[in-house]
């Protein structure tokens, strides 16, 4: 039977929830083998095997911090990957994702795609997006194991519960270790990631200016949502590159995508075509944003982002 590893990506001691539609990914295609890092394994087994994860490696290394020595966390992950005779290893294609992943890929000689939208494990095809979204291409994934990252969000976790046992290895990585990161410092935990987050709320050039942006923040409160914005908005200086969505920003894919004050250009549009359900607030009908959201709102953001506060406000009240 197919073997499909997953690396399980984990912040805080909690299970990135992202990795679970990846999980899903994999147990479409065979049997899943997931792959810790955090040594934290046994509190993951119940949660997972929700998930059809029929087997989590425990790997460790001797003196070996992995989140603090990417090179020795490509490493083990590969020989975890080795000594399990995986056939394909997948992984949330966030920045940690991607970076350890490609390094596992390396060490395994092995073809790699990040940022996936689909993967057919039996015709051993992949998905990726390109020119700016505007085409999707598939790739063949030649033989032997292969490596793949899939965007956050773009597939739905579906419950599959398996039993799950628990097996350890300590391996020591095959590899020199270059790169020691000394500190890690924390950003504002207020602040959502917008490449995880399941519910997106942008704003445009008309915010007008940094302080507006508390009104998609008191929003983004109500609604458990990130807060993102428009190049326009970051070249004019009224938020961070951080919160930067589209074709030279983030890539996002959330269920709820609110785009407030957004005319729709090409390369905006690259970063958040594959959002579930895109919501726009234009006072422009003709704006191009209409004809690509599933609802539009021909109002002013200034009004119509307060309201939804009040109204959601309300509710949780009521
Ligand atoms: C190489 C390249 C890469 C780029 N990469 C990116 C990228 O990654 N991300 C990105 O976003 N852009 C990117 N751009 C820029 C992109 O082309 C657009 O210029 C930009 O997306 C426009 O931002 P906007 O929609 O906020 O502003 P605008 O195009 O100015 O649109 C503002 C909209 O708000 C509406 N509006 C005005 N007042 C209100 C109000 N009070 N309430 C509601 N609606 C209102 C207007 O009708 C208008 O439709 C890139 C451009 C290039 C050339």
């Amino acid at each position: 039977m197919t073997k499909i590893g997953v690396f399980i990506e984990t912040g805080d001691k909690a299970v990135k929830e992202s990795v679970l539609g990846v999980i899903t990914a994999a147990a479409s295609g065979g049997e899943v083998v997931g792959f810790v890092l955090d040594g934290n394994a046994r509190a993951y087994s119940e949660m997972l095997g929700a998930y059809g994860v029929s087997r989590l490696v425990n790997l460790s290394a001797p003196d070996t911090d992995f989140g603090m020595q990417p090179e020795a966390a490509g490493s083990v992950l590969a020989l975890g990957a080795k000594a399990h005779d995986i056939d394909a290893l997948l992984g949330v294609g966030s920045p940690v994702g991607n970076d350890i992943l490609a390094r596992a890929a390396v060490a395994l000689q092995a073809p790699m795609a990040l940022d996936c939208l689909d993967m057919d494990f039996d015709t051993r095809e992949i998905k990726k997006s390109h020119f700016s979204g505007k085409a999707i291409a598939a790739f063949g994934m030649g033989e032997g194991v292969f490596v793949a990252s899939l965007r956050p969000n773009v597939m739905e976790p579906v419950e599959k519960t398996v039993p799950c046992e628990v097996v350890d290895l300590d391996v020591s990585p095959d590899t020199e270790v270059r790169l020691i990161v000394k500190t890690l410092e924390k950003g504002n935990e207020d602040v959502k990631d917008l490449t995880e987050a399941s519910v997106i709320i942008t704003g445009g050039r008309p915010m007008g200016a940094a302080e507006n942006f508390s009104i998609l923040d008191a929003c983004a409160g109500r609604l458990g949502a990130a807060v993102g914005a428009s190049r326009a908005a970051v070249d004019a200086g009224y938020a961070s590159h951080a919160m930067q969505v589209g074709q030279t920003g983030k890539i996002v894919s959330p269920k709820l995508y609110i785009a407030c004050g957004l005319s729709g250009s090409v390369q905006h549009f690259a970063g958040m075509k594959t959002s579930k359900v895109i919501v726009a607030i234009n006072t422009d009908k003709d704006a191009p944003i209409f004809t690509k959201s599933d609802y539009g709102i021909i109002a002013d953001l200034f009004e119509v982002v307060p309201e939804l506060t009040r109204v959601l406000e309300e509710r949780r009240a009521g």
